[in-house]
């Protein structure tokens, strides 16, 4: 957000200006110096900012005033889930018990994080309806991997070497073919209908005895749920494939429907995204996988069990895929899942799905007076709107997301999923009032108005932040992140 009296100086630097004043070294310097090798003395002072304290105070408030976060405003950033992050998952998380514990203490001595640990499993297992779980994997993508070489373990140990091929949906999330590539699977596009699902009669026609998998996602990434889940189900299961469940969206169905009810044989889920993980900002995340009975002796290990009134790290798993992650995983996000798990409920699980449909429902429908519904059915937690009509009249959604930045909104995803033309996913999110959903949809209806009536202002958006419209990818790919005196 653009503050007129604090423009944007980097440098402000100042010859001879300092932020501290030190006492007068009492350590023989003559005498350190010689006991140091030459190339380790400094010839030349460093190249640093000589600037005073109240500079450095007003440069980095200023710095965090600009950056945009769930807790500064509206981000409904499709297949994100930028909900709100409760504050007592914080205090919990930063509760001493929990906080000063090394990785290398004995299990023994941390009974009360390894009880949480397992607690959060057992949890995690009502939930999902899987018959185990581990807590491990560091994010939803590396889930994904994790259970796909459990997979390749079920079929190996079966003495079926053949299933090279992972089939994923042209809807799925960008991660499932990557992940599929990353484990050593060949991933296989099955098309969608004119629903926006999965096209049954071309699964049947991808599918076969080189099949090792199906992943799906669901409620799939145009925000539709997949009706016809047992069917696949029986398809991918009849030529002996595994059915494996990307439950990043899991926001959409928590307490009502279970992956393990549908037949799955393996699923993963973001703590960071469904259970109020912080995220957006590069992690740390948490994307622990559920399995079936027939998956479990694959699980990575150690598994956290528990034996009499102990809770114990168990080992002695013979065909375990073993470790994905080193000492107990990303703990701190484990913490904030299970303090969100607790404090909510079972009923109130049940509640966040209810109403991030609600949510999301009764903006599409308010949206689609002015943008084109390609998939005009009930949505689940995200819709997905395309800007193919404003596109006609010269404006493209890329600068519609620009323009969303004047109002102070965070944009919602954009180009994604492919097979929308000028897609604008929305994902609204339970946790945000009818005030903020109605103030954005009535900025998404007025920047509708003005692509007819003035073009030129969206256009040429954003005008009110502090900087303009940059080189993505050269922000991305050669970022600036040391100071350099200019
Ligand atoms: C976010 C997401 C992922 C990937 O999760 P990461 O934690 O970013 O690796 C996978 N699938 C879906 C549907 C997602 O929304």
């Amino acid at each position: 957000m653009a503050n007129e009296n604090f423009p944007l100086i980097f440098e402000r630097s100042k010859k001879g200006r300092t932020s501290y004043s030190l006492p007068e070294m009492d350590v023989p310097t003559v005498e350190l110096e010689k006991e140091l090798d030459d190339s380790y003395i400094r010839k030349t002072p460093a190249d640093l900012p000589e600037v005073s304290e109240l500079e450095i105070m007003r440069h980095y408030t200023g710095l965090s005033n600009r950056n945009y976060g769930v807790d500064s405003g509206f981000y409904p950033l499709g297949s994100c889930t930028m909900k709100y992050n409760p504050k007592i998952n914080e205090d919990v998380a930063r509760m001493p018990g929990f906080s000063h514990i090394h990785p290398h203490q004995e299990p023994e001595g941390v009974q009360g994080a390894m009880e949480m640990m397992y607690d959060l499993q057992e949890s995690l297992k009502e939930i999902t309806g899987m018959a185990e779980v581990s807590l491990q994997p560091a994010a939803g993508a590396h889930g994904e991997w994790t259970a796909l070489l459990m997979i390749r373990a079920f079929h190996e140990a079966n003495g079926d070497f053949n299933r090279k091929k992972v089939i994923v949906p042209d809807s799925a999330h960008g991660t499932n073919p990557a992940s599929a590539t990353v484990a050593g699977f060949e991933s296989v596009t099955v098309k969608s209908n004119d629903k926006g699902l999965v096209d049954l009669e071309d699964l049947k026609r991808v599918v076969g005895d080189d099949t090792a998998a199906l992943m799906l996602t669901n409620p799939n990434t145009l925000g539709l749920f997949e009706t016809e889940i047992l069917e696949m189900a029986e398809i991918v299961h009849g030529a002996g494939g595994k059915l494996y469940y990307d439950g990043a969206n899991l926001n959409a169905i928590m307490g009502y429907a279970r992956p393990g009810d549908m037949g799955f044989d393996a699923v993963h889920l973001n703590l960071h995204k469904t259970f109020t993980g912080p995220h957006g900002g590069g992690g740390p995340g948490s994307g622990p996988v559920g399995v079936s009975e027939e998956l479990a002796a694959f699980m990575p290990k150690p598994v956290i069990v528990k034996n009499d009134d102990q809770y114990v790290f168990e080992y002695d798993r013979p065909k375990s895929i073993g470790r994905v992650k080193p000492y107990y995983g990303n703990f701190g996000i484990y913490l904030r899942a299970y303090t969100y798990i607790r404090t909510m409920g079972a009923e109130g699980l049940k509640k966040v799905s209810e109403y991030a449909v609600l949510n999301a429902n009764y903006m599409m429908r308010k949206l689609e007076q002015a943008y084109v519904l390609p998939y005009t059915q009930h949505c689940m937690h995200e819709f997905v709107l395309s800007g193919k009509k404003q596109k006609k009249l010269g404006v493209r959604t890329l600068d519609i997301a620009k323009r969303l930045l004047d109002f102070d909104y965070h944009p919602p995803t954009i180009y994604f999923p492919l097979n929308v033309e000028e897609a604008l996913m929305i994902e609204p999110t339970e946790t945000e009032s009818k005030e903020t959903l109605d103030g954005f949809i009535d900025t998404m209806l007025q920047i509708a108005k003005e692509v007819e009536e003035d073009p030129e202002i969206v256009q040429e958006a954003p005008h009110h932040t502090v900087v303009k419209r940059m080189d993505e990818t050269t922000a991305a790919r050669k970022p600036i992140l040391r100071y350099k005196k200019i």
